[in-house]
């Protein structure tokens, strides 16, 4: 279990085992579950989910580390490897070719690329259950912020229309091989039924907040000028003079359901 790991690919590998523990008991997978992990790396998290579950469908990008990890796994459990980049991966289409309605995800997330993995997920989401991530505590805080804090942002706003976001607990950079430079989180993510959903078109939320974050000191008024005008902004019941972080999630679905001018 000793590969050089590789900085190109996130690669930092939990070793504590109270901390697998607990994202193990936080996700506490039973038999009939269709569980995917993403990012197996030597198995710390891969073995006890297998041993659990019986059977666990891992992607993993580094080639190098699929030998090793399907030998440890041969006596745990049915593992099937995906060799792939995850965000090639179309979690919905898997759900289906698996004949079941949703999948619960897992992962101690390469850092590099965690906001793109999280806003693919969100894409897939009503193919998932639930997920439980670990990643830089900094973008867990990013996730659960609330309106008016000053790390709340186009991560926030995206994750709660679609998840409710549920942080868990924080793991120190000593529990990982090599140790990474931030302290690290847990966290559960939960999509929404549809009927919570946004009743509005996602692309243009999606347009909207970034536009407003995009120049967060701005007034949304200019933020929002090539997006809206500020006729339509109050027609949302939203203040041209409020910057980004001061609305919620919710006040940026009024103003996607604005009609285009
Ligand atoms: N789960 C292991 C653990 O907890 O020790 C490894 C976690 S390590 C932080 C991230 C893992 O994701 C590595 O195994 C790395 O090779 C893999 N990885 C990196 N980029 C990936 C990608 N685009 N798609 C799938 N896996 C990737």
């Amino acid at each position: 279990m000793n590969a050089r790991p590789k900085k190109s690919f996130g690669q930092h590998f939990l070793h504590e085992k109270r901390y697998i523990e607990r994202i193990v008991s936080a996700i506490s997978p039973r038999a009939d579950d269709f569980v995917v992990e993403i990012g197996p790396g030597e198995g710390a998290l891969t073995l006890p989910l297998l041993a659990a579950a019986g059977k666990l469908t891992a992607i993993e990008l580094d080639t190098d580390l699929i030998p090793g990890l399907q030998a440890r796994a041969a006596s745990v459990g049915e593992l099937s490897i995906i060799h792939s980049d995850v965000l090639k991966v179309d979690f919905t289409a898997l759900a289906h070719r698996h004949g079941v309605e949703r999948l619960r995800i897992a992962g101690n997330l390469p850092y590099y690329i965690s906001s793109p993995i999280l806003f693919h997920c969100v894409e897939h989401a009503q193919a998932i259950q639930d997920m439980c991530f670990m990643l830089q505590k900094e973008v867990v805080d990013r996730m659960a912020a609330e309106p008016g804090s000053k790390v709340y942002g186009r991560l926030s706003v995206m994750l709660q229309l679609a998840c409710r976001v549920e942080p868990l607990f924080v793991v120190p950079p000593g529990a990982f091989r090599p140790p990474p430079k931030v302290d690290s989180a847990v966290v559960r993510l939960v999509p929404l039924a549809a009927d919570q959903l946004p009743d509005a078109d996602p692309e243009r939320i999606h347009a909207i907040v970034k536009a407003a974050f995009a120049q967060r000191r701005k007034t949304l008024g200019n933020a929002l000028k090539n997006v809206m005008d500020s006729e339509a902004i109050m027609s949302a019941d939203v203040d041209p003079k409020a910057r980004a972080e001061t609305l919620s999630p919710q006040d940026y679905v009024r103003l996607a359901r604005v009609p285009a001018a």
